[in-house]
């Protein structure tokens, strides 16, 4: 796997990573407007903690999983694992990665495993 690939892969993963969230964001605007007008005196740091466990607990569990995968990928990336399935130890297809960069399976173990 080249650099330029990686750096590609890179840049795809953090830019769903953000989709991801912007829209987690968006759905819990009015969320957000609840805290954003309380009493500033109120400890700020409980209400921001509070906010990222509702905002967990608000996650649908595909978004949630989604976002694990994400994360799994960029971590993947920076041990250089990137790209090798998880169940059998080849490498991905480079279409496969474009098409789903999170991709943890190659096409076959994918295939086997939906069976
Ligand atoms: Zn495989």
């Amino acid at each position: 796997m080249t650099e330029k690939f990686e750096e590609e892969m890179r840049k795809s993963l953090l830019s769903l990573k953000q989709e991801l969230l912007d829209n987690i964001n968006s759905q819990n605007n009015s969320f957000h407007s609840l805290f954003s007008s309380a009493d500033p005196k109120d400890d700020v740091d409980i209400a921001s903690d509070e906010i990222d466990r509702k905002m967990l607990e608000s996650m649908s569990s595909q978004d949630a999983d989604k976002l694990t995968s994400i994360e799994a990928a960029l971590s993947r990336l920076d041990a250089k694992r990137f790209g090798i399935c998880l169940q059998c130890g080849k490498k991905i297809s480079e279409g496969r990665l474009r098409a789903i960069p999170y991709a943890v399976f190659c096409i076959d173990c994918q295939n086997n495993n939906e069976r």
